[in-house]
């Protein structure tokens, strides 16, 4: 399997929307990268690019030893020429075929035999657990089985990379869960390099290997999820990653202590002394210790809205002018309107630079 490389890849539309702006990631061989990104931020005018379904208007793309695309040397190689395989979100399957002849139709193009075929069939059929369903109508399957049927249709030609374009997002919330296992299983036994496009960061974070986050046609790291989850580059990565989103506080740095109004935490030694104004300390929900008896160096704070998950218990918490996003699980869930004292426990303290928002320190 190929590792892919976007070198300096730029996509403007018709001289105006600069959907992509010099971008360069080196996509690792066998990895499931995801792109991920808000709306309108050039996820899925990179998959085509790389597809070969839209032409850079800057830049070079490398697929293994292949250059695909040149803008120096004008080369531009068909979609065809490329050996990838494509699932978009609308499935298109054929209605009139059955499940077994849709997964076959690509091979019979390629003039496989009969037996070759069948082998094939059936084991892309095991793989996805569909082969129980061979024989039906693709009309009579339920969401979640025409998608499986759309993957199988393309990895039983095995390409050596795989790019999904938001294959799940037609799917409820049950069965796109099941799907995540399933993908992240097939990745594991294939060991095709998948790209995969999509806004939500739960599916990023849980399935990817590597995610490249974008904002704006601008790549803002690359980098494995809970690296981008612990070490986000910036406040745009800090936020984007995790639910619920990170807490923001303006703090200020007197001596060797950050304060934030009643709240206290030790500065990391190499700020002591430092003069930095400006700074924002990013601390997620689970950062925080809630607790009924003051505690020094605690900020009080009150209990507005309770949201119980099960396992876990949400709470915003007003302090001062702002509020907070807490985690706990604790067997004694406090109540709303109670009065609390807020510590905080950050396992990597995160502290931004309010103006250029990049992140300045984390321990
Ligand atoms: P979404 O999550 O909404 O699908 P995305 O991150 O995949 O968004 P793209 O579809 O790549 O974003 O679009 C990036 C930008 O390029 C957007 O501003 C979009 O309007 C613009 N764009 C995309 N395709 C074209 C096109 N064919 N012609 C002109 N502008 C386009």
């Amino acid at each position: 399997m190929p590792e892919i490389v976007l070198d300096r890849v730029g996509k403007t539309f018709a001289g105006q929307t600069q959907a992509v702006e010099n971008l360069s990631i080196t996509i690792p061989d066998g990895s499931f990268t995801t792109l991920l990104g808000p709306s309108g931020c050039g996820k899925t005018t990179t998959l085509r690019m790389i597809a070969g379904l839209d032409s850079p208007t800057a830049g070079e793309i490398r697929i293994g030893d292949t250059v695909v695309f040149s803008m120096q040397q004008g080369l531009f190689l068909q979609p065809a020429e490329r050996d990838l395989g494509l699932v978009f979100q609308s499935y298109a399957l054929w209605p009139h075929l059955t499940v077994a002849e849709n997964i076959s139709f690509g091979l019979e193009l390629k003039s496989l035999s009969k037996k070759e075929i069948c082998e094939r069939l059936e084991q892309i059929a095991q793989a996805l657990r569909i082969d129980d369903l061979l024989n039906r109508y693709t009309n009579e399957l339920s969401g979640g089985q025409q998608q499986r049927v759309a993957i199988a249709r393309v990895l039983v030609l095995r390409p050596s990379v795989l790019l999904l374009d938001e294959p799940l997002s037609n799917l409820d919330a049950t069965l796109r869960m099941e799907m995540r296992a399933e993908l992240k299983r097939l990745h594991r036994d294939t060991n095709t390099t998948i790209i995969y496009v999509t806004h939500d960061q739960i599916e990023a974070l849980t399935m990817s290997t590597h995610i490249a986050l974008m904002r704006s046609g601008a790549l803002q790291q690359f980098a494995p999820p809970l690296e981008i989850y612990e070490k986000p580059c910036n406040q745009f990565s800090a936020d984007f990653l995790g639910s619920p989103r990170i807490n923001f506080l303006d703090i200020r740095v007197i001596d060797d202590v950050i304060v934030w109004g009643d709240l206290r935490l030790p500065v990391p030694k190499s700020l002591i002394g430092s003069t930095k104004k400006n700074i924002k300390l990013g601390l997620r929900a689970e950062e925080f210790f809630l607790s009924r008896i003051y505690v020094s160096g605690s900020a009080k704070g009150k209990i507005i809205t309770i949201l119980p998950t099960g396992a876990d218990w949400f709470y915003q918490v007003q302090t001062g002018d702002q509020i907070l996003t807490i985690r706990q699980n604790d067997s004694t869930p406090f109540d709303c309107d109670e009065i609390v004292y807020i510590e905080a426990r950050p396992d990597s303290l995160k502290l931004f630079d309010e103006l250029e928002q990049a992140l300045i320190w984390r321990n």
